[in-house]
């Protein structure tokens, strides 16, 4: 008797999930007759999100060990536990092995991304495309799912009067972040509904919006590689890495890591989360104002304004280089202007000018530099979204739900965020793999019976 594996949402996971499943089967000598694959997309056609990941070049995976990536990408002890059986099933080497069969060339970069040679996400996408074709499932677009119930032999799944029975059901719509790609949380709201446990959800990988826009000539200064701080009089977090001024707050890739800490400490209301940067990062202050009193004794009549115009940004050692090097960045000169007027110290002031007071506030400042109190987090602006449904319920060996048995969850929708670099989309196609593969198995075989890997 044919079976009937129905997938919620055609994206990266999703359909990764439809190719696993086929591969099964046909592994157990089903015949693609006796099962149908059938995804169920609400958008006009799959993979949107992959269409503009990584700024429409596809940022596919990351290089190197699987440890390395498990905690380069996720930050959280849970997430590292949960994700590294499905990472281990189909890790970034599989990945790349199973595209390359398909024809995608891939390259990684030095610092570990790896991007479709082309540069093109359309070209991984199209490839997916293939895959889906050469695993005869069905994609059945502009179908919003909006009810899952389950029956004692399967699942049906609902989008107003329209209803499709299945044996299985993977539930994969993804975060709810960027939602004009279709992605507006639908998959919490299914799964809380059939009795999941959902963890709050909060953006990340976004940008951060001030109350009042940083000030004009400050826009589009990069900072490379300070600390960049939020904080509350409850606590802060801190990233280090490059920071973009935007004439709405910060950006750049310190910003998008801190994020999900920024949403989380704003959202707890418990008063103005201020964000600032340290300039001399691993230098204390006391080391700051000696290596000051240093410069004063070397070059009194220099101008602080020169001086600061000299600084390295972020140095590992405190010395001022002879001329501008390479690899390294000097403070930008609307930075100094904004130092000089919050440490109150005229443009025209020189080193020995200074007096004990400004030069303590210059010290408070370069390690302290005021950019502005966070208004929002946009989620519609956030690459993911952290939260989700709660890992505890979903068997990371399986992705199976503990709640309903014929129920698979994977991708963005559970509650794990990997960082920028490839890792949430390498995530979301291992959870993937796993819940295609062992869905399959159950409908065919003993359920116990491990996820089939990549190389199976
Ligand atoms: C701008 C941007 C750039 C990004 N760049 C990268 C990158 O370079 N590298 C990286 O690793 N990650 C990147 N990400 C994150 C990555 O794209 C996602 O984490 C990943 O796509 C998640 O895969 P998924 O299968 O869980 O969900 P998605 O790929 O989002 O797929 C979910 C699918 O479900 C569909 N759906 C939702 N609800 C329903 C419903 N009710 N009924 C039917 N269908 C539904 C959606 O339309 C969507 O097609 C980026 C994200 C954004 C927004």
């Amino acid at each position: 008797m044919q079976k009937v594996l129905l997938i919620i949402g055609a994206g990266a996971s999703g359909m990764l999930s439809a190719v696993a499943a086929r591969r099964a089967a046909r592994k157990l000598g089903i015949a693609d007759g006796l099962f149908r694959i059938v995804l169920l997309e609400r958008n006009t056609k799959p993979g949107a999100k992959i269409a503009i990941s990584g700024g429409g070049h596809c940022n596919l995976t990351h290089d190197g060990d699987l440890q390395g990536l498990l905690e380069k990408g996720f930050l959280m002890k849970n997430e590292r536990r949960f994700l590294r059986h499905a990472l281990y099933r189909f890790s970034n080497a599989d990945l790349l092995e199973l595209f390359t069969a398909f024809g995608l060339k891939c390259k990684p970069r030095e610092d570990g991304r790896v991007f479709p040679l082309s540069g093109r996400a359309g070209e991984v996408l199209e490839v997916m495309q293939h895959m889906l074709e050469e695993s005869k499932a069905s994609v059945v677009t502009g179908f919003r799912a909006d009810r899952i119930e389950a029956s004692a032999s399967g699942m049906t799944v609902r989008s107003g009067p329209a209803s499709f029975d299945g044996d299985a059901v993977i539930l994969a719509t993804g975060g709810s972040s960027w939602g004009s790609s279709g992605t507006t949380g639908d998959g919490n709201r299914l799964a809380v509904a059939v009795g999941h446990r959902l963890v709050p959800v909060y953006p990340a990988l976004a940008p951060v919006w001030f109350v009042a826009p940083p000030r004009a000539d400050l826009v589009g200064i990069t900072l490379r590689n300070p600390l960049l701080v939020a904080g509350t009089e409850a606590g802060s977090d801190s990233r280090r890495g490059d920071v973009l001024i935007s004439h709405r707050g910060v950006s750049g890739p310190a910003c998008l890591s801190l994020s999900r800490s920024v949403a989380v400490m704003h959202a707890a209301g418990k008063g103005a989360v201020r964000v600032w940067v340290d300039l001399f990062p691993g230098h204390d202050e006391r080391s700051l104002a000696s290596f000051i009193i240093d410069e004063v004794h070397r070059q009194g009549s220099r101008q602080v304004r020169t001086f600061l115009q000299r600084c390295p940004l972020a140095p590992d050692c405190l010395f001022l280089p002879d001329g501008v090097g390479e690899g390294w960045q000097s403070i930008p000169n609307a930075v100094v202007d904004e130092i000089l007027r919050l440490a109150e110290i005229a443009r025209e002031v020189t080193m020995s000018g200074l007096k004990r007071e400004q030069r303590q506030s210059l010290v408070s400042i370069l390690k302290k530099l005021p950019l502005g109190t966070v208004r929002k987090v946009p989620l519609d602006r956030a690459e993911v979204s952290a939260g989700g449904l709660a890992l505890d319920e979903i068997d990371p060996k399986t992705m199976q739900s503990r709640i309903q048995p014929h129920l698979y969850c994977c991708g963005e929708l559970l509650d794990y965020t990997g960082e920028v670099g490839g890792f949430n989309l390498q995530a979301a196609f291992s959870t993937g793999w796993v819940a295609g593969a062992q869905a399959a198995l159950s409908l065919f075989e003993e359920p116990g019976r491990a996820p089939q890997t990549a190389h199976e």
